[in-house]
């Protein structure tokens, strides 16, 4: 698959039990992204993405992986919504 911040090949690493999606990137690393975000990240640009995810990494630091949630999306236009 590809990365979703930086369209790399990259590996999804969701875990089993998890609602959303895991993305091991070797330019970006890993990360998660919420199902409950899914919708709106999956509608975002590629920049509005990587804005999210450097929310998400230092929200997390760097103990785990960061995981993209609707709060991180804040400054991308709800286009669902219209
Ligand atoms: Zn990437």
């Amino acid at each position: 698959m590809q990365c979703l911040l930086c369209s790399d090949e990259a590996v999804n690493i969701t875990p089993c039990d998890y609602d959303g999606c895991g993305i091991r990137c070797p330019t970006c690393g890993e990360y998660l992204v919420a199902g409950s975000a899914w919708a709106q990240f999956h509608a975002a640009s590629l920049d509005e993405r990587r804005r999210a995810f450097q929310r998400a990494s230092w929200v997390s630091g760097k103990l785990r992986r960061p995981t993209i949630l609707v709060a991180d999306l804040i400054d991308v236009p709800n286009r669902l919504l219209r």
